[in-house]
């Protein structure tokens, strides 16, 4: 497949922005060749052409933090008096939403988010899934559905204590079931990869995280919540005398892949060990502001050599828009213009979750337009009026792109979007059947919440 007629934003260790007259060749999805548009259309003239029509070609954004469970969240009205503090939206939103949750909840969950992902530019994305009264075999209906979009993905179930300790086993099991499949590198999987997920420390003891590590693969990271809110800290003090990144690491959980959501409330201290662990942490603004539960100290974080990623915990697909509060947010709250600059918002969302995806997908690069990346790209339809530079790129996207200006969406070179008509999920069909499958879900919530 040659990609033609577009200018191309390449990200990568050297960021370029190329005029339009190179071309782009695609073989078993990766990325061969950039060269002279006129040269490659003679070399090879029997490749499938796809016009950029002028628009941009960019690597398409990544995802490092999200839940597909949670979808059926929209517009929902919570019973009785509006949870006060962040636990109380554990329990009265999410830990009733996803025992509600059968397997046309799991699917349908799954697909609108992908749709929404395709849609806007989105194409890799790394879940955490949690479904109570479905566990066994939910990561495969997940799986299948992603599978079915053509979008990239790392999934994993949310092993917890909440709700007694045979489902905790059942958690355990869900993961190396899953683990093992991907680990079988069947063809049909080859856009899916596996962590082994849990989903916070305060509602673990220290006899499931041992179990958990204890079973788990070397090879395989963790994927858990840290510190979103401070009664995470509390807990993790009252368990076991110390703070949360302290107890996760004496027991073998900060591995290099190992993923830690939020990191709200780490202190000093937390900060190196994690830096020294080299595991990563993901930065969702959105979330944080909605639950109220505080600002991540990220620039602190990125200077003491964290890795720090972008996700989304569950909002739309749209990962500019993170990106845009992840900007502001930080100045807001430091009431200083200074902080958090372009360039450190690109740092997490572009450059790190590149890492990121990368390590997980046997070091084949995802996130940059180079010889031998994967081919996940995605045309924007932007028309700059400033002069656009590798200098000032961030500021455009951050005060000028948005995600409805994505045209089209490729992941491991197979079109999934193009001239925005979705190619390999039908939307209508989907968003019908997924008004039957939350009717429903929104029935047992109601029943589960009272
Ligand atoms: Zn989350």
């Amino acid at each position: 497949m040659l990609i033609v007629n577009g200018k191309i934003i390449t990200w990568g260790p050297e960021n370029q922005i190329m005029p339009e007259g190179k071309a782009i060749l695609i073989k078993d999805g990766l990325i061969r060749k950039i060269s002279d548009q006129a040269e490659m259309i003679r070399e090879f003239p029997d490749e499938e052409r796809i016009d950029a029509a002028g628009q941009f070609v960019m690597p398409g954004n990544i995802c490092a933090h999200t839940h597909f469970y949670g979808a059926f969240s929209r517009a929902l009205a919570i019973p009785g008096d509006a949870p006060a503090t962040f636990t109380e939206i554990l329990e009265k939103l999410w830990w009733n939403l996803d025992k509600a949750l059968n397997e046309e909840g799991i699917r349908y969950s799954a697909l609108v988010c992908l749709i929404d992902a395709i849609k806007h530019g989105t194409t890799t994305l790394i879940d955490h899934h949690a479904s109570p009264n479905a566990i066994d075999g939910s990561l495969d209906i997940v799986a299948d559905a992603v599978n079915a979009a053509g979008l990239r993905a790392s999934l994993c179930y949310e092993v917890t204590d909440r709700d007694g300790m045979e489902n905790a086993e059942q958690g355990i099991q869900e993961n190396l079931r899953f683990i093992k499949r991907i680990q079988e590198r069947r063809p049909e999987d080859a856009n899916l990869r596996a962590h082994f997920g849990m989903h916070a420390s305060l509602t673990l003891s220290k006899e499931t995280l041992e179990r958990s590590v204890e079973l788990c693969p070397e090879d395989i990271g963790f994927h858990i919540h840290a510190a979103e809110g401070v009664a995470d800290e509390v807990d993790s003090l009252d368990k076991s005398g110390q703070r949360i990144v302290f107890r996760l690491d004496e027991l073998g959980i900060l591995r290099s892949q190992t993923i830690l959501a939020h990191g709200v409330h780490f202190n000093e201290q937390e900060i190196e060990r994690l830096a020294s662990r080299r595991s990563w942490l993901t930065h969702q603004p959105r979330s944080n502001m909605n639950n109220a539960v505080g600002v991540a100290p990220i620039e602190d974080m990125l200077e003491a050599g964290v890795r720090v990623g972008m996700g989304n915990d569950g909002f739309s697909h749209t990962m500019w828009q993170e990106w845009k509060e992840a900007y502001l947010l930080q100045k807001l709250a430091h009431g200083d213009p200074r902080r958090m600059g372009g360039f450190t918002v690109t740092k997490i969302a572009v450059e790190n979750n590149s890492d990121l995806v990368t390590e997980l997908f046997d070091n084949i690069r995802v996130g940059a337009i180079q010889i031998g990346a994967a081919a996940d790209l995605i045309f924007v339809d932007y028309h700059p009026f400033t002069q656009m530079t590798p200098g000032n790129l961030p500021w455009h996207i951050l005060f000028g792109f948005q995600e409805s200006m994505v045209t089209a969406t490729i992941v491991a070179g197979k079109p999934l979007m193009y001239r925005r008509k979705l190619l390999t999920l039908d939307e209508n069909e989907i968003a019908t059947k997924a008004m039957e499958a939350s009717k429903s879900v929104w029935k047992r919530f109601e029943t589960i919440s009272k």
